[in-house]
């Protein structure tokens, strides 16, 4: 499910093999809101399970700079 990806970090000037994080944009909670009010509220948890709301960060494992996201 992670999948770490090599990208140049500017901070360190050299290529690198990404941390990556997975994380609720705006859109999940959103999402998560509406489940809450039309459906069966039980279930709202599951969007930030859900692998399609969720956004991969990539961050950099030297200094942990964010290097960017990928949806
Ligand atoms: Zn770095």
């Amino acid at each position: 499910m992670t999948e770490s990806e090599t990208m140049n970090c500017p901070t360190c000037q050299m290529s690198v093999v990404t941390r990556v994080k997975t994380g609720a944009t705006a859109q999940t909670h959103i999402i998560f809101i509406l489940c809450c009010i039309f459906l069966c509220w039980p279930c709202a948890p599951c969007v930030y399970c859900c692998d399609t709301c969720l956004v991969k960060k990539h961050y950099c494992p030297r200094c942990n700079t964010f290097l960017g996201v990928v949806s």
